[in-house]
């Protein structure tokens, strides 16, 4: 196959992050990675590194809507606008997307009207969907011509059993598309990717970053996840409530009942402190940030210890329901900004274990984030080995487009 470039989309509820790959014969070439971040205030942030991570473009420019933040990459992304980088006319795009409701499961080439049908599920992926579709229709309309493709998250958990995939509701809401769908599926598989040709066969994974979530994966596949119908759901994350009592939203609910009219008014306010003021925010009242809130705990601050002690007894938690799924588990893979570099984040979690078969290695572990890459942190003997592990989302996006590419 000769050679085809491929530009990465992948947008949060604030960034853009965009990558070009350069795809061909197994080979896959970054040319130059970037975001524009900080979307919707006026301390936003657009860089562009190349392939070495030489920093060709850093600015700090006002970005009040996603409309000003997407004509920066295109912009970008022109012939010659970038002096040190030789950009190719692009082959294709890959879109992340976080879930695409019911109906739309697979990933695949991207119609105006496969667009209308995933937007019909907002509120699937409220803080994320509505910015991936703007961009997905610009993309349309802004490259006519380069065939576009979804790559969903949601696709990774599709593999899920009725048991852990249908919520406790009635049928009704069920057949309203209501189920466990997951989320940082990319993340998932590219750990499972990176592992292979030897992927255990019980395997458990956390993607502990600002949102986390933790996996169940029987021989490469996701017998089980932590988020639910959203990524609100599961483990408490930075700014996120996770599994949560529903009379606790219930109660809140009317609380904000006391002084709004509409019910969508009410919704969306208890969206806000269900998504964006809970979890680790809410907690310590100070902060989602897991480096602030380890700062604090050196100073003492009780409220940011409860919130991080609350954080790592919950991915314990998980981990035993899921090691008891699984049969037992043969390897744990740390991922994610937390998972990757808070030594004591992952020395908490895995404190005892051993009962599980899980058994850090102390040195190992602090050594661990000057040797990322795949390092191994548990103990010698330990039954189950402990990995830390950086996901690779963008690879697979372009492998997945390069797959539908060729169909
Ligand atoms: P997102 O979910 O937004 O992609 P990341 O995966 O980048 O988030 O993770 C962000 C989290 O990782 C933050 O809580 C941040 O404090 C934490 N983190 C990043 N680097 C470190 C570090 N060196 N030590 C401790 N925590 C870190």
């Amino acid at each position: 196959m000769h050679s085809l470039p491929v530009l990465v989309l992948n947008s949060g509820s604030s960034s853009i992050k965009f990558a070009v790959y350069e795809a061909g014969d197994g080979a896959r070439t970054r040319l130059l990675e970037g975001a524009a971040d900080g979307i919707g205030t006026d301390e936003g942030q657009f860089w562009i590194k190349n392939a070495e991570g030489k920093r060709l473009t850093d600015e700090k420019p006002a970005l009040p809507t996603r409309a000003e933040a997407f004509a920066r990459v295109e912009q970008a992304l022109k012939p010659g606008a970038l002096p040190a980088v030789k950009i190719p006319a692009l082959g294709a795009i890959g879109h992340r997307m976080v879930s695409g409701g019911p109906t739309v499961v697979e990933n695949q080439r991207i119609t105006p009207g496969l667009i209308d049908e995933m937007e019909k599920y907002t509120a699937f992926a409220p803080l994320h969907t509505p910015i991936a579709v703007y961009i997905m229709r610009e993309a349309l309309r802004l490259f006519p011509g380069v065939p576009n493709f979804v790559c969903l998250d949601s696709w990774f958990h599709r593999t899920m059993a009725p048991v852990a995939a249908r919520m406790p509701i009635p049928e009704e809401y069920a057949a309203m598309g209501v189920r466990r769908f997951g989320a940082h599926g990319l993340s998932y598989e590219s750990i499972v990717y990176q592992l292979q040709p030897r992927v255990p066969e019980r395997l458990i994974v956390a993607h502990l970053g600002n949102g986390a979530s933790i996996s169940a994966i029987w021989r490469g596949a996701c017998v089980d996840t932590s988020m639910g119908l959203t990524p609100t759901g599961g483990l408490i994350s930075g700014t996120r409530t996770g599994d949560i009592d529903p009379g606790v939203l219930l109660f809140i609910l009317r609380k904000i009942g006391e002084r709004t009219t509409g019910t969508a008014e009410a919704a969306d306010e208890l969206e806000t402190v269900a998504a964006k003021k809970a979890g680790l925010l809410g907690v310590s009242g100070l902060s989602n940030d897991m480096r602030d809130l380890r700062e604090a705990i050196k100073a003492g601050n009780k409220s940011a210890r409860l919130a991080v002690e609350q954080f790592t007894w919950t991915v314990k938690k998980w981990i035993g329901a899921f090691t008891a799924e699984l049969g037992g588990v043969d390897m744990l893979v740390f991922t994610g900004g937390i998972g990757e570099n808070d030594i004591d984040s992952r020395a908490e979690i895995c404190a005892g274990l051993d009962a599980l078969g899980i058994v850090l290695d102390a040195e190992r572990n602090k050594k661990c984030v000057e040797a990322r890459g795949a390092a191994v942190i548990s103990a010698e003997g330990s039954p189950a080995e402990v990995r830390v592990i950086p996901p690779a989302e963008d690879l697979m996006i372009v492998n997945h487009v390069v797959r539908l590419m060729g169909k």
